[in-house]
């Protein structure tokens, strides 16, 4: 089988390797059909993070079970999955908690298309191996289509999360999102719109996303100043500085979720953020639980994920794509089952 890997900066190739195999009775093997690119990628491509070649890339995707050990109840060959991104069995105590991202049955850090807790396959690959069946896949309901959730496995449900999480205690909130990564601003307006925010402002200082942002239902004409302004902002930039301003921009109470990574430790205004006892949260997110609601906002209308995914591509045309896409790009595998 194919494996797209990453093999040193601005190095993309599709290289054969053996076919992985059923590890248990509770695992399956898989074939993306749609597998979208994450933020991330681009600078794992680029070899601007801590992740060193070479590696499988890929973590979000939709794909076909091809295969299933006897002991999986949920899915069978031939469904339809969405794959996240982690690695987790859903029986330890960390993952019945709620914190699939840090499960113990598996090294920590263990996901498709990261090296950060070693190999488990990328999710551009042919076919891909998923250790705990049950816990881990989600299939689409009928008449859902592939590549309007190819990013449900982490970009789209992470920026569900981050919008969304904050309005519990926040009715008719005012939103800031402080975009600046490829996909994650946009998709946390769309979302924050389905949240039920009463406004969404879009801060980026790219002109083809404040247009998506627009059309995703923001306001992108800011004044300067937007200090103690917003009881939700969403950080999906790199740019310390950008997350700085977002920080100043929360009201009192207000909560900043952080989604876009940052690798170095960025300025926090930590003393002005305590005076106005406000919330910063920052942390990979557990999207399988999530992906059920995700699935429901995009069946419904409520957001449109293709609007920031204009590239589909063939496995051909992908390393070419994948080096500098303009938001996602996605790459399409027929069907076999
Ligand atoms: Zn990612
Ligand atoms: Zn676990």
């Amino acid at each position: 089988m194919k494996e797209l890997i990453v093999r040193g900066p601005g190095r993309l190739v599709w290289e054969e390797s053996p076919s992985p195999t059923l590890s248990s009775t509770a695992s399956a093997l898989v074939r993306p059909i749609a597998s979208a690119s994450c933020d991330l990628d681009r600078r794992l491509i680029a070899g601007v993070t801590p992740f060193k070649p070479p590696f499988a890339l890929g973590h979000e995707c939709v794909a076909e079970v091809l295969e299933v050990g006897e002991e999986v109840t949920t899915v069978r060959r031939g469904d339809l999955v969405s794959v996240p991104w982690k690695i987790a069995c859903g029986y330890c105590a960390q993952c019945r908690a709620g914190r699939a991202t840090a499960c113990t049955s598996v090294p920590r850090h263990a996901a498709y298309g990261v090296p950060a807790g070693g190999h488990w396959g990328g999710l551009f690959s042919e076919v891909v191996h998923v250790p705990f069946a049950d816990a881990m896949l989600v299939p689409l309901p009928p008449g859902l289509n592939p590549l309007a959730v190819a990013s449900a496995s982490d970009n789209l449900t992470d920026a569900w999360v981050a919008a969304s999480r904050p309005h519990a205690a926040r009715e008719a909130a005012r939103v800031l999102v402080v975009g600046g990564t490829e996909s994650l601003g946009v998709l946390a307006v769309q979302m924050a719109v389905a949240a039920g925010a009463a406004s969404v402002d879009y801060l980026d200082d790219s002109d083809y996303r404040c247009d998506l942002a627009a059309r995703s239902g923001a306001n992108v004409s800011l004044d300067r100043v937007l200090d103690e302004r917003y009881d939700v902002v969403v950080s999906a930039t790199r740019d310390p500085q950008a997350l700085y301003r977002g920080l100043l921009a929360l009201a009192p109470g207000g909560h900043c979720s952080c989604i876009g990574i940052l690798f170095d430790d960025p300025k926090i205004p930590l003393f002005g953020m305590y005076l106005r006892d406000v919330t910063l949260s920052v942390g990979v997110c557990n999207v399988r639980p999530h992906i059920p609601k995700v699935f429901e906002l995009v069946s419904g209308g409520h957001c449109d994920p293709l609007l920031v995914s204009p590239t589909v591509v063939s496995c051909d045309e992908a390393p070419e794509a994948l080096i500098q896409p303009l938001a996602k790009c996605i790459v399409v595998r027929e069907r076999i089952t």
